[in-house]
């Protein structure tokens, strides 16, 4: 059985519904089709959420409204047969009004959980109908009945394998399984889900549960690049990568992937080819174990960053220091991204600054605090241990004129990252394209 998971591009529209349809239903494989929310459409959701939070009833109805009409006017396109647009229509008409139904009452935390819900819900039900239109026969599966997460907002791997397994088990003649990305029950049986861009993170902890041959992720570009296209004119797509590498690029800003959901593929060994569904013959990227091994795969930028530098004369010689800097972020609720360290400083960065006030304010029993942001962290990611030879001179060759603020290396064989403004992003990715992949750059300049 393979996984096949598209994002909110490839739903988006009613051309591109017909577009999944025809890869959903190209070959007899068995498959768990998973879907998120129409391109935008978690957005609204959450703009609703927000404005019923401020109480601002007048605006959240006007946005419920809005969506309502956007997707009355997509039914219209995508379905030819009365009795499937009708049951579309009543589908819609039911999580329209259980929207409004939440103006009425005293809006809860909870309740953004369920808002967020229904965009997944409405996309996988959509998608349902018009297979059957089409003639092809499915089971919609719904997340909330095997998708659980616990107290920390993990996925509990044993009960889901359970619960979906025996749901697989009952339904022995469907070839077709589709069910929602990002969403889920948590552990006192409410709706929740698997924070934004969480549906690639479903498919892969599905994919893990029932033993998958393969977790297919369906976006907009030709796999995983050697470089950001936004930025640098002559990238190549990546053929295949390791899943430490893969994991690397994705949390360090190559936004093709969810970074949580390379682990439960690796764990169970399975790979995961990033396919393009605009271009569904190109080939895409294979994530596995047995990659060839490349000293420098690829090159991403993550922006946004701040960086806090703690000096202080007390960490001479002293241990426990670094503890207590960790359990104020820790404290904080917020994430460590690069750390670098002297005998008298810290220099550490986040990516989320929502605590960052608190933050300093503790740190500041500790030492001078330094901030600086508009920053970027440059990733380089590869086999790039570090009993090698040239590697980093390979690398800072490239940048003698860039001002670095922080290097970080040596934390894993696949990862050397190091923090530039953000001003010189794009001045650095090309350089690196220039310097490190010169020969795959002089051979597209040959055709
Ligand atoms: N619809 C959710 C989001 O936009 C989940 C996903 O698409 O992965 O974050």
């Amino acid at each position: 059985m393979i996984i096949l998971k598209f994002g909110g591009t490839s739903v988006g529209t009613v051309e591109n519904i017909k577009k999944v349809a025809k890869i959903v239903v190209a070959n007899d494989e068995s498959k768990i089709v998973v879907l998120s929310a129409m391109s935008g459409v978690t957005n609204t959701l959450q703009k609703i959420s927000n404005l019923l939070y401020l109480k601002n009833y007048e605006e959240a109805k006007l946005e419920i409204q809005i969506l309502n009409n956007k997707y009355k006017s997509i039914i219209q396109r995508l379905f030819n047969v009365e009795t499937s647009f009708n049951k579309a229509d009543v589908m819609l008409t039911y999580h329209y009004n259980l929207l409004l139904s939440i103006l009425d009452i005293e809006f809860e935390e909870k309740h953004e959980k369920i808002i967020l819900a229904q965009g997944e819900l409405v996309s996988t039900n959509l998608f349902q109908l018009f297979l059957e239109e089409i003639g092809e026969s499915s089971s919609l599966i719904s997340a909330f009945d095997f998708m659980k997460i616990d107290i920390n907002g993990e996925p509990e791997v044993q009960t889901i394998e359970n619960k979906l397994l025996n749901i697989i088990s009952n339904r022995l003649d469907t070839k077709i399984f589709i069910t929602q990305g990002f969403i889920c029950k948590n552990t006192k049986g409410e709706i929740d889900n698997l924070k934004r861009g969480g549906s690639d993170y479903t498919a892969s902890i599905i994919g893990a549960a029932i033993d998958a041959t393969q977790i297919q992720i369906w976006t907009d570009i030709d796999g995983m690049h050697n470089n950001d296209p936004r930025f640098v004119d002559q990238t190549i797509s990546i053929d295949e990568i390791s899943y430490d590498e893969a994991a690397e690029l994705a949390y360090f800003g190559a936004k093709i992937l969810h970074p949580q959901s390379i682990i439960p593929a690796k764990e169970k060994n399975i790979p995961v080819l990033i396919k393009n569904t605009f271009k569904p013959e190109a080939k895409g990227t294979l994530i596995h174990h047995n990659t060839v091994p490349k000293r420098i795969r690829a090159v991403a930028a993550k922006d946004n960053i701040t960086a806090i530098k703690i000096k202080s004369y007390r960490m001479l010689m002293a241990y426990g220091f670094l503890k207590k800097i960790f359990e104020v972020f820790d404290k904080n609720q917020t994430a460590i991204d690069m750390i670098t360290t002297s005998e008298v400083a810290v220099s550490l960065t986040i990516d989320n600054i929502h605590n960052i006030d608190k933050i300093i304010q503790e740190l500041k029993g500790f030492g001078s605090i330094e901030i600086d942001s508009e920053l970027s962290i440059i990733c380089i990611a590869g086999d790039l241990a570090q009993n090698k030879k040239g590697i980093t001179s390979s690398i800072f060759n490239c940048l003698k004129n860039i001002p670095i603020r922080m290097i970080s290396y040596g934390g894993s064989n696949h990862n050397l990252s190091f923090l530039v403004k953000t001003s010189d992003k794009i001045a650095v990715l090309n350089l690196l394209n220039k310097g490190l992949f010169h020969n795959l750059v002089k051979k597209i300049n040959l055709f």
